[in-house]
């Protein structure tokens, strides 16, 4: 079973749908309400575990009601529970908006999710050093993913990083020393400064952090799949073509597959078709885990 640790963030999601969005100091009627399970880390662990990899999470949930729905969402997900930690405060959450025309508003509160310090890395050493993959986001603070990195390069452990949501800070000098690095055509455009409207200027963008160092960069570009440059060569790797419903997490489906994959034995290339494969299904289905395929479903798809 591939062994791959998750460090990362939750959140409890509140999702409202209605016909549209009240005015200041206006209370009006949704039409739906639904509560689900989110945060970038734990999708990404969700992923993975579906597929079959063996996954710990180390992330803090919140002391309340929240915190205990995430606890068993992870159980029932075969996530290791040793990451599962409980913060002194609340859960984090994101309060979401689906308007009918599917357009959404989230805000999120990340709460316990700055528990998530160096010193509590320093006491899980051991979710890192034995481990076949590190995965990481940008949704806990930049000094824990630094510190993290600096742990997993001392014990010779490969690091993937997802640059999401974007942060301006994120230092260069250790986006050098993971394996992967995973920025959507967004995501790139804040980083390099650069713009990424159109292909040969995401592949300029690209190589720019190719030139810094930068050992495998996967650029993730929605429908049309994922830009894979490294030193020696850039590849194009189509998506697979569907019909999108809800598109919430598909960088996340990618990210978690990938990880799977990868520490299944697939060769990199491979790796990236069979995750673009399983995001793609993700965003032919409504909502962001509940939307993420089983290795069974995946099986019986003939793709
Ligand atoms: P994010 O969720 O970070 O914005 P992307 O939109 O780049 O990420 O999507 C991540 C991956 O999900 C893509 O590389 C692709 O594999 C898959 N994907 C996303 N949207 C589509 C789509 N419309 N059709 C097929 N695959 C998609």
């Amino acid at each position: 079973m591939p062994k791959i640790t998750v460090i990362g963030s939750n959140m409890y999601e509140l999702t409202t749908y209605t016909d549209h969005l009240p005015h200041r100091g206006e209370t009006i009627e949704a039409q739906d309400f639904a509560e689900g399970f989110g945060g970038k880390g734990a999708n990404q662990a969700v992923a993975a575990a579906r597929l079959g990899a063996d996954v710990t999470l180390l992330t803090v949930v919140g002391n309340d009601y929240f915190g205990r729905q995430q606890q068993q969402n992870y159980t029932d997900n075969h996530i290791h529970s040793a990451g599962i930690l409980v913060g002194h405060q609340g859960s984090g959450v994101a309060s979401i908006f689906v308007e009918s025309t599917g357009a959404n508003r989230i805000l999120i509160v990340t709460r316990a999710n700055n528990e998530l310090t160096p010193a509590v890395i320093d006491a899980h050493l051991d979710l890192i050093k034995n481990t076949q993959l590190i995965v990481l986001q940008q949704e806990i603070n930049l000094v824990t993913n630094y510190h993290v990195i600096e742990m997993a390069n001392k014990y010779h452990i490969p690091v993937m990083l997802n640059p999401a949501p974007a942060n301006l800070e994120l230092d260069i000098n250790y986006v050098t020393k993971v394996t992967f690095f995973t920025p959507n055509e967004h995501e790139l455009a804040t980083i390099t400064g650069l713009p990424t409207y159109t292909q040969p200027e995401i592949k300029a963008a690209g190589q720019t952090l190719i030139d810094a160092g930068v050992q495998n960069l996967f650029i993730t570009q929605g429908r049309h799949g994922v830009l894979w440059m490294d030193q020696h060569h850039s590849e194009q790797i189509a998506a697979l073509p569907v019909m999108p419903v809800d598109t919430t997490g598909a960088g996340d489906a990618f990210a978690g597959s990938f990880a799977y994959y990868y520490t299944a034995g697939a060769p990199i290339g491979t790796a990236i078709k069979l995750a673009n494969q399983y995001a793609a299904i993700s965003v032919t289905r409504y909502g962001t885990q509940t939307a993420y395929p089983t290795k069974y479903e995946m099986r019986k798809m003939d793709l």
